[in-house]
């Protein structure tokens, strides 16, 4: 299957976090946390159209300034989201500098603070002078943050001493109108294709009618079979910087459930776990039984703490362990989250 997301940890698994999802054929790109990406090359970090912060730690939000340096003659518009207070933090940072010759600049920042029930945006123009200005009204929160026309990202709040937001990016289902068979069913192609697409992306029932001439109808289902092929988007869950927490372990077995690829933080080994839980963070041992719990095909650690160089390969051995069941320390953490910590 040719995949929609291009996934890529700018700084590997033992740097700042910065995960790229470029949209392939697109040439646009998500970030996911915003750790030091300097070393970078401009052409990459370009099609950058929106940030995804879990929290304002400085080795995930560091990178804020180089990506400005990097936008900021851009007649563009960059969304950047994150957790309750991140308004406050680009403030901040925007008012470490001088803007007195921006007036004409076209340079945009959008951002949006996801709360427990609602997202409230706000704008820094550079033309303004990066001035805070509202931007319309809060807007409900139902766990989406964005709904694009080619994937949606989810966001969920986890415990971190402080808010960290775990986020899952998912491409929507592929629908292709196989040309051979639409010639062979003898109707004529029109806007009832869209319709019968759509009807199917709102999960619309089996025998939904959809009017392919005027006055005939039939049912979505012996349509999609018939004329389209049907691929299933791609998955991308990420978390980073969280406790082990019942009520964490729960949320992230819903975010992740069934993700391609799960990027998920292992800082520590289970022989530190008092640490880990003292810092609000996991171990990889932890982090295989969460992958496990949410079913996901595949699990890519990282975020690791420089104090195992030298071993990391200690790292990944012991969150692969867990994961597939083959020396099971989490056994109680089931899959599909029956029965949580
Ligand atoms: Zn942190
Ligand atoms: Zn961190």
């Amino acid at each position: 299957m040719k995949t929609t997301f291009r996934p890529r940890l700018l700084n590997g698994q033992t740097g700042d976090p910065a995960l790229l999802l470029s949209l392939r054929w697109q040439g646009r790109a998500l970030l996911v946390d915003l750790g030091r990406i300097d070393r970078t090359p401009a052409a990459v970090l370009l099609p950058i159209e929106a940030v995804f912060v879990s929290h304002a730690h400085m080795d995930h939000f560091m990178g804020f300034d180089q990506l400005l340096r990097l936008l900021l003659a851009r007649d563009a518009t960059l969304r950047l989201y994150g957790p309750e207070g991140i308004a406050d933090r680009v403030a901040g940072k925007l008012a470490g500098y001088t803007w007195n010759l921006t007036d004409e600049y076209g340079f945009t920042i959008e951002v949006t603070e996801i709360a427990a029930r609602e997202m409230q945006s706000v704008r820094f123009a550079a033309r303004r002078r990066f001035a805070r200005e509202p931007l319309g009204p809060p807007r409900p929160f139902d766990g989406v943050v964005v709904a694009d026309p080619v994937f949606t990202v989810e966001a969920v709040p986890l415990d971190h001493k402080i808010v960290s937001m775990a986020y899952a990016v998912r491409e929507r289902t592929h629908l292709n109108v196989r040309a051979d068979a639409l010639a062979d069913s003898g109707l004529r192609p029109g806007p009832w294709l869209n319709a019968l697409k759509d009807a199917i992306r709102r999960g619309a029932p089996e025998d939904t009618p959809i009017e392919v001439t005027p006055g005939a109808r039939r049912p979505l289902a012996a349509l999609r079979d018939e004329l389209l092929t049907v691929t299933p988007g791609q998955k991308v869950a990420y978390v980073v910087d969280v406790l082990f927490s019942p009520a964490n372990a729960a949320a992230i077995a819903r975010l992740a459930a069934g993700a391609d690829l799960f990027f998920c933080e292992a800082p520590f080994l289970e022989e530190d776990l008092e640490q880990a839980t003292r810092r609000y963070h996991l171990t990889a041992r932890q982090a295989g039984a969460l992958a496990r719990a949410a079913r996901v095909r595949r699990l890519q650690v990282f975020h690791f703490s420089p104090r195992y160089e030298g071993r990391y390969g200690a790292i990944l051995a012991e969150a692969e362990a867990e994961f597939t069941g083959l020396d099971m320390r989490y056994a109680e953490l089931e899959p599909g989250g029956a029965a949580l910590p």
